[in-house]
This record gives structure tokens, C-alpha cells and sequence, in this order.
């Protein structure tokens, strides 16, 4: 098992608790009264530590599920190549869906999940993520919800891995090279 130093941490404990409230509270607003609850759909691995505590921020009925996306292998650098490997079990036709990332980096993920679910004709499709890498873009997505934006460095921490490691800590930081 090869393990490696953190050289800083770029988000701690507190600012996450601050900015998911923030999320929280911009998402509760940002739907005005609901015909039916807000379906939150987590991509996985990453997501699933932010959706927890987001989703007890979010004060408007909803319903969760999950889909698994693969794109960056175990490295650090994005392949392209997105993949869906389990895809939700709900139906959005006509539904008011909220799409959950960890961190938007290229963009590539997100456009085509999002690309994908509009295909599924849900009545309104939002995406939410907790890091966002702006200058790291190549598909043009739009961000509805956005916790922080960071520089184009590869973070870990907060559900974020490597290699699959480096979910369970509690902040965010930036492996040593
Ligand atoms: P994109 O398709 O936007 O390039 O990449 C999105 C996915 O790549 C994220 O859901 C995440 O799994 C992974 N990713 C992008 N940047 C980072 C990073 O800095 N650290 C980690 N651990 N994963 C990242």
C-alpha cells in the first residue's frame, strides 16, 4: 500500500460545513413549490460523503439515487472515456432532477450524464458540485449549484480518492506529487 503526504489542505472541516449549508439553502430556494420531490442523484464514488450532509441541507422533499460513472481509472488524469457502469433506478420522465458531483474538472462527466438525463425528458435537470476546477474545462457544462472553486491541482479528501484511497478524510487537500 503506497501511501503519500498531504502538502496542504484546501478545504477544512469548517469551510465544508459552511459551504454545504450554503448549498443547502441556495437549492431550497432555488425550487419554487414542487409538484412531486426533487429526485437527488449522486454520482459515484465520489459524491456519496457530500450527499450525505447536502442532502440534510436541503429542506424541500426529495428522493435519492445513485449512478456510477467512471472516467479517470485510478489516476490523476482524466482518460475521456466516460462510462456509465450502473445507472439509476428511477424514473425522472417528468420529474425535477438534481445531478451531484464531487468535483467538475474537464467537464466531460457531467455534460454527458446531463446530456444523457435531459434524453429522459424530466421536467428540469440542475447540477450541483462541491469543488469546481474552472480552468480545467473542455465540454462546456453549466454549473447550477457550485461549493468552491479551486485551482487545477488533483485533491483528495471528502469522498474524493486516489487509487481509491483518501476518501475517509475529513478535509480536503493536495497529494504530494
Ligand atoms: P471530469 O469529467 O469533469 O474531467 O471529471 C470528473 C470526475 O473526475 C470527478 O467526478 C472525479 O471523480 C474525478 N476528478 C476530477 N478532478 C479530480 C481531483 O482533483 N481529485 C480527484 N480525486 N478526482 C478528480
Amino acid at each position: 500500500m503506497q501511501h503519500f503526504e498531504i502538502t496542504k489542505k484546501l478545504v477544512d472541516e469548517d469551510e465544508i460545513k459552511t459551504i454545504v449549508k450554503r448549498l443547502g439553502a441556495e437549492i431550497s430556494a432555488g425550487y419554487g413549490s414542487l409538484e412531486n420531490e426533487l429526485i437527488v442523484i449522486g454520482l459515484l464514488r465520489g459524491s456519496f460523503v457530500f450527499m450525505a450532509d447536502l442532502i440534510r441541507e436541503i429542506k424541500i422533499p426529495l428522493v435519492v439515487d445513485f449512478m456510477t460513472v467512471s472516467s479517470y481509472g485510478d489516476g490523476t488524469v482524466s482518460s475521456g472515456d466516460v462510462k456509465i457502469v450502473m445507472d439509476v433506478d428511477l424514473s425522472v420522465e417528468g420529474r425535477d432532477v438534481l445531478l451531484v458531483e464531487d468535483i467538475v474538472d474537464t467537464g466531460r462527466t457531467f455534460a454527458k450524464v446531463v446530456r444523457m438525463m435531459k434524453n429522459r425528458k424530466p421536467k428540469s435537470v440542475k447540477t450541483c458540485t462541491f469543488l469546481n476546477k474552472p480552468s480545467a474545462r473542455i465540454s462546456d457544462v453549466q454549473v447550477d449549484f457550485c461549493g468552491k472553486d479551486i485551482d487545477d491541482e488533483f485533491v483528495v479528501g471528502y469522498g474524493l480518492d486516489y487509487g481509491q484511497s483518501y476518501r475517509n478524510l475529513p478535509y480536503v487537500g493536495v497529494l504530494k506529487p
